[in-house]
């Protein structure tokens, strides 16, 4: 029988790529996401799946449409990606933040509790839960310690999914994703704010990009390798929590340098703090400056996940490193 899948947060990165591993694998897939006066399936349009899908809208804060979910529909799998998911902005809007990344999973487990206690339920929970950690690998026993509104809210969430499973005896998961990226990324994330106006630079559409700070450093994946994972982490036999990464760890600033290479920009550093700059050594031109207005008022400064468990337990280890990445993420804004 065709298995059907909810993918909340169907329009974002995680969203799009699972949604087109879920249609290869032959699900029937409700892709959920809350109304925008915006244009929000482009990506759907990118990967050509945008015919396949179910579409319905809902709303993480508002209960009645989470109920609606399991009372229209015979649901399988249910995969919640939907969240306020911008770290900055958790800072700017911690009360709504925590409505929709916090309570709105909590709200979920309720409803599946209430109407439909067989669905496996995935949570995308996040390496930020570990903020200021002093462990040099996170795994899924390192003390969390989160250091903004999103990671609080993250953490809650995740919480809520142990004890749901524990108390009602659901098939609820969280995957613990470090940072994954793909040209599909959203333009506010550094990652990819970096190659796209990186590529706007070297087509000579932009002068300089601005930064905040360029030290710290983060375990960066491929979104398509992690969704992989998710679907794995409801197709073994029991709920398990799990660290998807690749267990190595890069600076942003680094991260600029291999993106450089790539597009055969030779770049130059010169000053400190907020006076460092990046130029082009050919033409002397500054090309990267530093803003404080990109700071955050706490930073997570170090993210290095270690996967042992997925890999042992899921058979699952990540395919793309930081370079090969990169390369794909400027080879689409190049060309876009
Ligand atoms: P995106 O920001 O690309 O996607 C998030 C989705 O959630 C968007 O479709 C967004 O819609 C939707 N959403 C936001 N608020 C609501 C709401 N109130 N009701 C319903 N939908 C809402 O994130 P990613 O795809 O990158 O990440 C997927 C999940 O994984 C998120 O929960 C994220 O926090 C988590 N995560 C991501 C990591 C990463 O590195 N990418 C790392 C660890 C965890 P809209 O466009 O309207 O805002
Ligand atoms: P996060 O790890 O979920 O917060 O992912 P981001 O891609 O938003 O940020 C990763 C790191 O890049 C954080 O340490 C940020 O402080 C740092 N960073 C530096 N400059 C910028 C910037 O201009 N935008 C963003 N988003 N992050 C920046």
């Amino acid at each position: 029988m065709t298995k059907v899948a909810v993918v909340t947060g169907s329009s974002g990165q995680d969203g799009s790529y699972l949604c087109e591993l879920l249609l290869k694998k032959n699900y029937k897939v409700l892709a959920y996401d809350r109304r925008s006066s915006r244009e929000i399936f482009w990506r759907h349009n990118y990967l050509k799946i945008t015919k396949k899908l179910n579409y319905r809208y809902f709303d993480l804060s508002d209960e009645n449409s989470i109920n609606k979910i399991f009372l229209e529909n015979k649901v399988d799998e249910f995969y919640n990606l939907a969240a306020q998911s911008f770290v900055k902005s958790s800072f700017d809007t911690p009360v709504s933040t925590s409505d929709v990344t916090a309570l709105g999973p909590l709200r979920i487990l309720e409803a599946i509790k209430l109407y439909q206690p067989k669905v496996k339920f995935y949570q995308a929970s996040s390496s930020e839960m570990f903020g200021d950690t002093k462990n040099l690998t996170q795994n899924e026993n390192t003390k969390f310690y989160p250091r903004s509104p999103y990671a609080i809210s993250k953490t809650f969430a995740h919480y809520a999914v142990i004890n749901y499973r524990e108390s009602y005896n659901l098939y609820a998961c969280s995957g613990i994703l470090f940072n994954h990226e793909s040209p599909l990324r959203g333009e506010e994330f550094v990652t990819r704010k970096i190659t796209k106006q990186l590529s706007e630079i070297y087509l000579g559409k932009r002068d300089f990009m601005e930064l905040g700070n360029i030290y710290s450093k983060r375990d960066w994946g491929y979104a398509k390798d992690y969704v992989e994972a998710i679907w794995k982490m409801l197709n073994i036999k029991k709920p398990l929590d799990f660290v998807i990464s690749t267990n190595k760890t890069t600076t942003i600033k680094k991260f600029i340098e291999i993106c450089c290479q790539i597009l055969n920009l030779p770049l130059g550093w010169r000053g400190k703090g907020l006076k460092e700059v990046g130029f082009n050594k050919k033409t002397g031109k500054v090309i990267i400056k530093i803003n404080k207005n990109f700071y955050r008022p706490s930073e997570v400064n170090y993210l290095r996940g270690n996967f042992a468990k997925a890999k042992k337990l899921l058979n699952w280890k990540p395919k793309t490193d930081i370079y090969k990445l990169a390369a794909l993420m400027l080879e689409y804004d190049l060309k876009n």
